[in-house]
């Protein structure tokens, strides 16, 4: 049921998986196409660190005020090459141009944004006290943090992280997806180009073992990671008795989003489509489970369907621009098309199938299943444009069924009253909860993370200030002044 695979791809033109990674060397393809589209070395693992580790404390020394002066010179940078990088990384993981663009958007307004973070989050504090003098809270960085970044956002979401511990005085290791070395090249290329050394800010190529062997250095202070859940246990797991070690994680998700009366069918139908389908399904935030109450089946899968049915799936640069590209690759694509077939032999009955029209290419057009008789439905994220549609009669078993998950990253309610969306705000179990609004496209003035599977507690977005940096409290006064007043003979 899982389609995610890290084995190399066999030797041949049709590329299975779209990067081959070797113990030297790292090479990413084009989803759309199966061109390559980077090739080059992985990182020196011993090396990178070694440089990080003499890099950080003069970055940790300088000023505030200049760590985010250069993160608006950054945003600048990026600026300058944003059409470069929407069309890089349109072809590198495959989505739609347009998308591409609003990802780069995302990258250059997450600097203002963290900038208020940190000052919010982390701002200094002194409590004064003419006999005990003053208290003050302060933070200080980790020291040097690996990012690991997934390869849906390639940019975005590694610069979620990559922002705010810059921001905070570490040095950080940027490995991006073995998927989209190339995007990640250019992101790291807008850093060192606006001043920010080389050796403060890594790009350092590399696939699993890479990441794997960075997670475990001893010279690494803490490993901020977004990707699966499977690999975030692993990393959890590797550092299992390594309390002193930071460890964020930003996992993925089997999110419920839950129809009740309303009248606004057309609205509630868009809703879904952009939940289930942006990014053809690969946002850890889509809508993997529709939880339709039966009065209202009928209405709403008829228009879910009929605009679904509408959308137009093709290669990043095609005109009509579509609304989703391929999937990341062939693996990925055979994944979901077994676990189509799994749900629909074990009791699913297709609305919509899964069509796949290039055998060779990973294109999916969307698919929407109702899995109400499935036994046991398994509770896997399913990363790609399949909807799984659960049929309920009360508002308990919408919820029950909405909880019915170990992840917990989105859900949102649509319809019902607002009493209804307070039982539904206090009993469903996820970080982001939404009312009349599409699981996914999280605000970035908000934390962004989940419960169970979905994440440790340390949600990124507005919070990543948070573990960006450690606080200390300390007692101080000019000169010692103290007294010991009982229990002296
Ligand atoms: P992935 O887990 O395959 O890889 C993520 C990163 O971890 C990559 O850089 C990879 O090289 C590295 N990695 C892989 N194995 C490793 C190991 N054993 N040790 C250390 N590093 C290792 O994830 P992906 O397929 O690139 O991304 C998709 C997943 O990310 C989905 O599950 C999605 O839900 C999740 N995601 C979560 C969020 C969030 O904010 N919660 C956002 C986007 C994506």
């Amino acid at each position: 049921m899982n389609g995610a695979t890290t084995s190399p791809p066999p030797a041949t033109s049709i590329r299975e998986l779209n990067a081959t990674v070797t113990r030297t060397e790292l090479v990413s393809y084009e989803p759309a196409t199966g061109a390559e589209v980077w090739r080059g070395p992985v990182a020196d693992i011993d090396e990178t660190v070694a440089r990080a580790r003499r890099a950080w404390p003069a970055w940790a020394a300088q000023p505030l005020s200049t760590r985010m002066e250069l993160m608006r010179r950054f945003a600048n940078e990026v600026r300058k090459d944003a059409e470069k990088l929407a069309a890089m990384i349109a072809r590198e993981v495959g989505k739609p141009l347009w998308e591409a663009r609003s990802e780069v958007d995302s990258v250059i307004g997450k600097v203002e944004v963290s900038i208020r973070a940190y000052a919010e989050r982390t701002a200094q504090r002194k409590l004064d006290s003419a006999l005990q003098g003053t208290m003050a809270v302060r933070h200080k960085p980790h020291g040097v943090l690996v990012v690991l970044g997934p390869f849906n956002y390639p940019a975005h979401l590694a610069n979620a992280h990559i922002v705010p511990a810059l921001i905070a005085g570490n040095a950080v290791i940027f490995k991006p997806s073995e998927r989209a070395p190339a995007s990640g090249e250019i992101l790291a290329r807008c850093f060192h180009r606006a001043g920010i050394s080389a050796a403060v800010m890594q790009f350092a190529p590399g696939g699993p073992a890479q990441g794997a062997a960075f997670v475990a250095h001893e010279g690494v202070d803490g490993v901020l990671f977004t990707g699966s859940a499977n690999t975030g246990i692993s990393i959890n797991r590797r550092l299992a008795a390594r309390p002193d070690k930071l460890v964020a994680l930003e996992m993925g998700g089997n999110n419920p989003m839950v129809v009740w009366d309303t009248p606004k069918l057309t609205d509630a139908a868009a809703l879904i489509v952009q939940s289930a389908f942006a990014t053809t399904g690969q946002r850890c935030t889509a809508a993997r489970r529709l939880i339709v109450r039966d009065t209202m089946y009928d209405a709403v899968m008829s228009e879910v369907k009929a605009l679904a049915d509408r959308v137009i799936f093709g290669a990043p640069f095609d005109e009509p621009a579509p609304f989703m590209g391929p999937v990341i690759d062939n693996a990925a694509a055979d994944g979901l098309t077994e676990s189509f077939l799994y749900l629909l032999s074990h009791g699913g009955r297709a609305i919509k199938h899964l069509v796949r029209p290039h055998e060779t290419l990973p294109f999916l057009s969307p698919a929407i299943i109702d899995v109400t008789a499935m036994k046991d439905r398994p509770d896997v994220e399913l990363f790609g444009p399949i909807l799984q549609v659960i049929r309920v009669s009360d508002f308990d078993e919408a919820i029950a069924q909405a909880n019915a998950t170990r992840f917990g990253l989105a859900a949102s309610l649509i319809g019902g009253t607002p009493q209804e969306y307070n039982r539904f705000w206090a009993n469903v179990r996820a970080g982001i909860v939404n009312w009349n609004r599409p699981t996914i496209g999280p605000s970035h003035a908000a934390p962004m993370g989940g419960i169970g599977l979905s994440g440790n507690h340390r949600p990124t977005g507005y919070y990543a200030a948070d573990y960006c940096a450690y606080p200390v409290a300390s007692g101080e006064m000019e000169q010692p002044r103290a007294v010991i007043g009982v229990g002296l003979k």
